[in-house]
């Protein structure tokens, strides 16, 4: 396995800095990325996040490491401010059982991933398949002395690990002494809590709690940030290289998270730590609990009163490249109506560029700058996955391939070798690692291909005088109400 020669660099959340990206293991990186809670619809808040990690995950591929990606499903523990599970809540509106509410919500989740054309994680561990492995977490942090049970529910004593270890607040920025009751469990069993900051690993469930399990404390449920540590530790070992989610996780979720598996297994889970900033729909940040929020299939199809129009999913995913992940991005009819022109602006020089030769094979004097603007795309990806300024740089190149097909620039004013380099660059930015698609040739799907196809071998035919054969493609595309027309530039077909 050989690794591109580049220089990555994160920004490290844990140390608030760039760092260079150095992973465990030669060429191996495991990843992990908080994934969503399958109690109703995601939203396209959430469609960010991932989008954003589906193309760290896609520039890690492209670099050439072996890539062990996870992406969990939040199926229990995850409460709501009032302490009902959000499955149950789920379960209760759509008169289901809790796991069909997972199952239908993950389906939905899958579809709208596919739909945005990102990479399935490796391994997507569901919190309710790995209720032993948190139980034994549960175990080994008590084994430990930093957590307490009182009342068959089990607490993180974060000021005890705060004094030992003096590591909690790190990640978040957050002094023990400030932390007043911010966890998602606050205001249930409160008064249970030795002190406000401490959250429940494991709870014990009231009669009418419907998602419960047997343990050494109490019929009951994992606390909703147990499942993260220990599923990665299962799947990533101890120590891993990133974890990822969206930055309102830092508090209480990931900093509870980093608590655990130091209280467990006394080292932090990740080296680096990454967070996407947040989808903001006209200023405003997109959250439900809000109702500032429009779903995929509102966006795609124009049906809701924050567009005027509907936008395809590749333009969505392009008006998402066009924010650096650390940054926020606000969501607005004008942002996504200027994506879709920029995004078919880079689709059609594309197209050119596949299209364009050139018989030059000496140096030539625009291969330099073809050549640098190339490698500087290159080397925003590295500076912190930095696609806003990458993105810029292809704009540069789509000046260019414009002007070598209008004539402004000689065609010969480009090598061959660095006119091939620049065709292989240019799509594997914009495919592999953007992930983009090209939505005419996807909506056209397999008809025009195949319809080509038919209109060669109809030309292959006649160039034969095979009468009999090109009478027959003729008639059965008549059958199919299909007439092609012969003209100067070639055959061209259309409906009837
Ligand atoms: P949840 O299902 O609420 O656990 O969220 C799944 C992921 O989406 C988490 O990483 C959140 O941080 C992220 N997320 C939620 N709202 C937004 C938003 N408006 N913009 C970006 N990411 C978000
Ligand atoms: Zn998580």
């Amino acid at each position: 396995m050989s690794i591109k020669e580049h220089q990555l660099h994160i920004y490290n959340s844990l140390t608030r800095q760039k760092e260079k990206f150095v992973p465990q293991v030669d060429g191996y990186v495991g990843m992990y990325v908080c994934g969503p809670t399958v109690y109703n619809n995601v939203h396209l808040g959430n469609c960010r996040t991932f989008i954003s990690f589906d193309v760290i995950y896609r520039y890690l591929l492209y670099l050439g490491y072996k890539v062990r990606y996870l992406r969990n499903i939040t199926d229990v523990g995850h409460l709501l401010d009032d302490g009902e599970d959000r499955m149950s809540k789920g379960a209760r509106l759509d008169n289901l059982e809790p796991m069909e509410v997972a199952q239908k919500y993950t389906l939905g989740f899958h579809d709208i991933m596919r739909v945005f054309n990102t990479l399935p994680p490796s391994i997507e561990p569901r919190a309710t398949g790995h209720i032993l492995e948190q139980i034994e977490m549960v175990q080994q942090i008590l084994d430990n002395g930093y957590a307490y049970v009182k009342n068959g529910s089990v607490y993180f004593d974060t000021l005890k690990f705060a004094e030992q270890t003096g590591e909690y607040g790190k990640l978040s920025g957050r002094v023990i002494d400030d932390l007043i009751a911010e966890s998602r469990d606050n205001l249930k069993n409160q008064d249970e809590k030795n002190h406000p900051s401490d959250f429940a690993i494991w709870m014990k469930a009231s009669d009418e709690h419907i998602m419960k399990w047997n343990s050494p404390w109490s019929l009951g449920f994992p606390g909703w940030h147990l499942e993260c540590s220990a599923m990665s530790t299962k799947y990533l070992g101890q120590h891993f290289d990133i974890h990822g989610g969206g930055n309102d996780l830092k508090f209480p979720h990931h900093e509870n998270e980093i608590a655990q598996n130091l209280g467990a297994c006394h080292t932090h889970p990740a080296t680096y730590w990454l967070h996407t900033n947040m989808l903001l729909m006209n200023g405003k940040k997109m959250s439900k609990s809000d109702g500032n929020t429009i779903s995929p299939d509102e966006l795609f199809s124009g049906e809701s009163i924050h567009v005027s129009k509907g936008y395809s999913p590749m333009i969505v995913r392009f008006f998402m490249l066009q924010s650096h992940y650390r940054s926020t991005n606000d969501l607005t009819d004008e942002a996504l109506l200027a994506a879709e022109k920029g995004f078919k602006r880079l689709m059609e020089a594309n197209k050119t560029l596949q299209q364009l030769a050139t018989n030059n094979n000496a140096t030539s004097p625009l291969d330099d700058k073809v050549n640098e603007i190339i490698n500087a795309a290159f080397e925003d990806m590295d500076d912190d996955f930095n696609t806003p300024r990458a993105l810029a740089k292809l704009f540069e190149l789509v000046t260019i391939i414009n002007s070598l097909k209008e004539g402004q620039l000689n065609i010969n004013d480009i090598s061959v070798s660095v006119l091939e380099k620049l065709k292989s660059a240019f799509s594997t930015i914009i495919f592999d690692i953007f992930g983009l698609k090209d939505d005419a040739e996807s909506s056209a799907g397999p008809v025009d291909g195949l319809m080509n196809l038919i209109i060669e071998l109809r030309q292959i035919a006649r160039t034969n005088k095979d009468w009999p054969t090109s009478d027959k493609i003729r008639d059965t595309l008549s059958e199919l109400n299909i007439q092609i027309k012969d003209g100067k530039e070639g055959s061209s077909w259309s409906y009837k």
